[in-house]
C-alpha cells in the first residue's frame, strides 16, 4: 500500500512517480496512502563569476550587513527536561551543547537546518554576517561556535541583553548593529523581533524538523542580488505582504 522511494529530486525520481500514480485510479497520494519520502533533493546555487558590470555595480555600493536569528531559523533546539520535544524521538541532534544556566547544568540538543553550512559558506561571501539572537549569550554564542566551524564567518554576535524589551516580547534594534539602515538585513522567523525595521527584513518560516526543507537554498538567488541595491528598502519594502504569512 505504502510506496516509498529514496531517490534524489530528479527528473527520473519524478517520472517514477508518475508512473506510479498513473497505474492507480486515484490520482492523489494523499488518497491512495502512497508516500513519497525525498531523501535528499539536488537543489543547487551555482556561484559564477561576476561579469565586468556587476563587479562594478558592485564596487559602487556599500557592502551590506545580514543579521541572521539563530532558533528556528538557522537551528532548533530542545534541552533536558522537555516533555514533547519538537522533534521526532531518535531523531539525532547535529551537536549536543553542555551549558551552565543559574548553576544548573542544562544540555542543549541542536539540530541544524538543512543546507545551513552551505548557505552560511555562501552568504559569507556576499555580506558581512552578524548574529542577532534573543537567546541568552550563554547558549547563542556556543550555537554560534559550532555554526561558524572555525570559518570566522560569525564573528560579530548581538544577545538577548542587546535586545528591547516591548510588552513582553523581544525586539532586536538594527541601528545597534549598523547606523545605515539602507545597508542592513535582518532574516528572523518570528517577524515581533523585527516590527521596527520591518522594510529591513527578509521573512522565513520557523523550521523545527522538516528534513526537506529548502528556506534557505531558496533565498540565495534573492540574496544574491539584493548585494547589488543602493538601499535594500527599495526592495525589501515591496515584499510587506509576505509579513503576514508567517
Ligand atoms: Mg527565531
Amino acid at each position: 500500500k505504502y510506496l516509498f522511494t529514496c531517490l534524489p529530486d530528479s527528473f527520473e525520481a519524478r517520472e517514477s512517480c508518475r508512473l506510479a500514480l498513473s497505474r492507480c485510479s486515484c490520482k492523489d497520494p494523499q488518497d491512495i496512502g502512497i508516500k513519497l519520502i525525498i531523501q535528499y533533493q539536488t537543489v543547487r546555487y551555482d556561484l559564477l563569476p561576476l561579469s565586468s558590470i556587476s563587479r562594478s555595480r558592485l564596487n559602487a555600493v556599500k557592502r551590506k550587513v545580514l543579521v541572521l536569528d539563530l532558533d528556528e531559523t538557522l537551528i532548533h533546539s530542545h534541552h533536558d527536561g522537555v516533555l514533547r520535544p519538537s522533534v521526532r524521538p531518535g531523531t539525532p541532534p547535529d551537536f549536543i551543547l553542555k551549558v551552565v544556566i543559574d548553576k544548573h547544568p542544562v544540555r542543549f540538543f541542536v539540530h541544524k537546518r538543512p543546507h545551513v553550512d552551505f548557505f552560511l559558506e555562501v552568504v559569507s561571501q556576499w555580506y558581512e554576517l552578524v548574529v542577532f539572537t534573543a537567546s541568552m549569550e550563554i547558549y547563542g554564542s556556543a550555537v554560534a561556535d559550532r555554526l561558524d566551524n572555525n570559518r570566522s564567518i560569525l564573528k560579530r554576535r548581538y544577545y538577548r541583553q542587546h535586545c528591547t524589551l516591548d510588552l513582553g516580547s523581544y525586539i532586536k534594534d538594527l541601528s545597534v548593529v549598523h547606523s545605515d539602515l539602507s545597508s542592513i538585513v535582518i532574516l528572523d522567523n518570528s517577524p515581533g523581533a523585527y516590527r521596527g525595521h520591518p522594510d529591513n527584513a527578509i521573512p522565513i518560516k520557523s523550521w523545527f524538523s522538516d528534513p526537506s526543507d529548502t528556506a534557505l537554498l531558496n533565498l540565495l538567488p534573492m540574496l544574491d542580488a539584493l548585494r547589488f541595491t543602493a538601499d535594500v528598502r527599495s526592495v525589501l519594502s515591496r515584499n510587506l505582504h509576505q509579513h503576514r504569512l508567517w
